[in-house]
């Protein structure tokens, strides 16, 4: 389940933006590309699995859904596809593989308290 490993690089990835005074992390946001090749569900699983036992643990796992965009320069526009893709200019009706957006697996925003934050 490739989700798993995708799960785990965000958590080290998250990880290594929190502060070291953080008291809890509340949410984790991903940008995921429709050519991501990730199931939403299973990555929510997965998240659960990879944040246990860091400071993750108990975080809620945010998915942003980017659309696949391609660039075509018969007509010069940015086009949005839907899933499944066909990678031709809806408008000029030609092969166009010119991705400009929906690879994207990346980490957003994180939530979080510090130490700081919690009332005394
Ligand atoms: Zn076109």
């Amino acid at each position: 389940m490739h989700e798993l490993s995708i799960a785990q690089s965000l958590v080290a990835l998250a990880q290594q933006h929190l502060p070291a005074d953080v008291s809890r992390v509340h949410a984790v946001t991903v940008r995921v590309g429709a050519l991501a090749g990730v199931v939403g569900e299973a990555l929510h699983f997965c998240y659960d699995l990879a944040t246990e036992g860091t400071p993750l643990a108990g975080s809620s796992l945010r998915i942003e859904d980017v659309p696949l965009v391609i660039h075509c320069d018969g007509c010069g526009q940015d086009h949005q596809l839907a899933m499944p893709p066909v990678f031709r200019c809806p408008v000029c009706d030609v092969p166009c593989g010119d991705v400009r957006q929906g690879r994207e697996l990346d980490l957003a925003s994180i939530e979080y308290d510090t130490d700081e934050d919690a009332p005394p």
